[in-house]
């Protein structure tokens, strides 16, 4: 009887080589994530059979620490805990009983009977009983051997999953789902502009769930906005690296760039401005880091910049696609899927953002390129760009486990 994980993985539509890259790269994030969190690593290894993969050679102790990890990784729909006997009844009955016994315990319903029932899957057609037998001669198995059950087939508080597959018969009682969607790296790069509000991070979860490898930008004006403001990015960056094992916080100097928007662009395109030597700094940056594409946290109406005239104008300083998962959320759908994320928490400490300081009383909410264009007359903006961009450095995000 060995224990193992199951995780499913969804793979509606996808067929010949795009699902083998699927799988291979599923397979490699979800190692990643586990060398990463989970101590005592070593004998760990992602087998895949049948469509399933199953985690194998952890300690007994580190099972949900390995299930919590795994429930976070982009493209997994499910992960339970599993085990394998051999395909022989008695091994199978031996080990619904345990598995039963184990589930009865945990769960804690406040009456005396627990109700279940057997579902079995039978891929491997040699095995010399049907579902419908197996169903029912293990059913009858636990009613004998494990106290205060009795049978539901129509609903049931626990069911139990019997799956006769070629190389063993797999049993595992509940499922804990995972985000679905897919794994990080199939759908290409991009460059996340991440600020520290309540916003972006859940923009680089959607990004990060559709497949795409995204790194963190922040834009840090020291010491307008203190070391605080960049701890903030930083502990935010360290929840989002859950789903992501892989990303990375960049943090790009924008002191000089607002220190000259403040003294020489006209007031009211001030925030516009900095947006748009945002943009191109973004580009720069994501071009150099092999990406295609930029993810913000911008939501239609929600603040002076951020009207269609506004993004309208900033786009247009880009030179990369801009894509705005948030675009048409209400802020209170933004705010759930930031808690079930768990971000929100750090959003919400009070630390000030660049953009959020030196903000006009009066900022055009309609405003023309034109306008923005003669906005930026007095700067220098290749030189400032060139320097914003030389002057990125990685945030450290690890922490030993
Ligand atoms: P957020 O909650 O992400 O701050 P928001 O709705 O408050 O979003 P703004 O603060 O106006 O919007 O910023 C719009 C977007 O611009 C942000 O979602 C983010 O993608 C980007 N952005 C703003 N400030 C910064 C910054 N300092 N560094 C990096 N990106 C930023
Ligand atoms: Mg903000």
């Amino acid at each position: 009887m060995e224990k193992v994980l199951l995780i499913r993985y969804g793979e509606i539509g996808l067929k010949g080589q795009n699902r083998k890259y699927f799988e291979d790269t599923l397979r490699r994030n979800i190692l990643l994530a586990v060398r990463n969190q989970v101590s005592d690593n070593q004998d760990i290894q992602v087998l895949r059979s049948y469509g399933r993969f199953y985690l194998t050679g952890f300690d007994a102790e580190h099972q949900e620490e390995c299930m919590d990890v795994i429930s976070k990784i982009p493209g997994v729909v499910g992960v339970c805990p599993a085990i394998v006997v051999d395909n022989v009844v008695d091994a199978v009955e031996e080990g619904a009983v345990a598995i039963m016994k184990e589930a009865v315990a945990q769960i804690s319903l406040g009456r005396s009977t627990v109700t279940f029932k057997v579902s079995t899957k039978r891929p491997n057609k040699s095995f010399p009983f049907t579902s419908p037998e197996m169903n029912q001669r293990i059913g009858a198995v636990i009613l004998k051997n494990v106290p205060g059950l009795s049978v539901d087939l129509h609903n049931p508080d626990i069911i139990l999953n019997l799956e006769i597959r070629e190389k063993g018969t797999y049993l595992y009682v509940y499922d804990r789902p995972g985000p679905g969607g897919l794994p990080v790296g199939v759908s290409g790069r991009g460059t996340v502009l991440i600020s520290g509000g309540i916003d972006s991070p859940v923009s680089a979860y959607m990004a990060m769930k559709r497949g795409v490898d995204v790194n963190a930008l922040h834009f840090w004006s020291y010491p307008i906005t203190g070391q605080r403001a960049k701890d903030k990015v930083v502990d935010i960056c360290k929840v989002l690296r859950q789903f992501h094992p892989q990303f990375r916080l960049f943090i790009a100097p924008f002191t000089d760039i607002q220190t000259q928007i403040i003294e020489k662009c006209p007031e009211n395109y001030r925030v516009i401005t900095m947006r748009r030597m945002m943009m191109r700094v973004a580009t720069e940056f994501c071009k150099n880091e092999g990406g295609q594409v930029i993810f913000t946290g911008e939501n239609l109406g929600q603040v002076a910049s951020q009207t269609l005239e506004s993004l309208t104008v900033i786009e247009d300083a880009a030179g990369l696609p801009i894509l705005r998962p948030l675009i048409c959320f209400d802020k209170t759908e933004i705010i759930d899927k930031a808690k079930e994320i768990g971000t929100y928490d750090i959003s919400c400490l009070p630390y000030e953002d660049c953009c959020s300081v030196f903000v006009p009383k009066h900022p055009v909410t309609k405003p023309t390129l034109e306008r923005a264009i003669a906005a930026e007359k007095n700067i220098d903006v290749d030189l400032l760009v060139k320097e914003c961009v030389e002057g990125i450095r990685e945030a450290q995000l690890e922490d030993d486990i």
